[in-house]
């Protein structure tokens, strides 16, 4: 990576596994993307080239539960998607972490009906949720960010008694303000 450009050819570097494992996961977190809806749009834009999630070794996104270990709801979640929800959770690879992307994923959103589920931690554990109808890419990578931050503590997920997995429970706060319109718009009746 060049690093080694920097130093003395007679040089060496000490450090702890633990710290080398931790380094390497969370500079490859790959997400599990279980984007249904509109969310799954703002998903798309955070690994697109203006966002740029590989930045932050996110950028891989898997299909198969088996390889990746970031699962991240983008969108409502039915009822009867629900088991598949489910099932995916249960093969991605331990440790894993679960990402709650905008209002339908965290509470139902405005789809208060029976047939959308209102609020996917009452079925897996959700380390953290991301704020907005959609929210913005800011704000998902800053939820990457967050994960990054627990994995950099050895935090690695916690389990209660029962062997449950305990959530963390994280709230991202939005990055960014709202701007205005950069043109005008005038409506006029003629
Ligand atoms: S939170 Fe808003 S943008 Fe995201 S899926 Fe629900 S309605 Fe769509």
């Amino acid at each position: 990576m060049g690093v080694e450009t920097l130093l003395p050819s007679d040089s060496i570097i000490t450090t702890q596994v633990q710290k080398l494992i931790n380094w390497s996961r969370r500079s490859a977190i790959w997400p599990m993307p279980f984007a249904t809806a509109c969310c799954g749009i703002e998903l798309m834009a955070t690994a697109s080239s203006r966002y740029d999630l590989a930045r932050f070794g996110a950028e891989v996104m898997r299909f198969s539960p088996r390889q990746a270990d970031l699962m991240i709801v983008a969108g409502r979640v039915s009822i009867k998607m629900l088991p598949v929800l489910q099932r995916i959770y249960q093969q991605m690879t331990e440790p894993k972490w679960v990402i709650s992307m905008g209002a339908c994923a965290s509470t139902g959103g405005v789809f208060d009906t029976y047939a959308v589920v209102q609020g996917i931690d009452q079925y897996v554990p959700v380390d953290v949720y991301v704020p907005g109808c959609p929210p913005r890419p800011e704000t998902l990578i800053e939820a990457v960010m967050a994960i990054q931050r627990i994995i950099d503590l050895d935090n690695i997920p916690p389990k209660g008694p029962d062997g449950k997995r305990v959530p963390l429970n994280i709230a991202v706060q939005p990055t960014h303000v709202v701007q205005p319109q950069p043109v005008p718009i005038t409506v006029g009746l003629s």
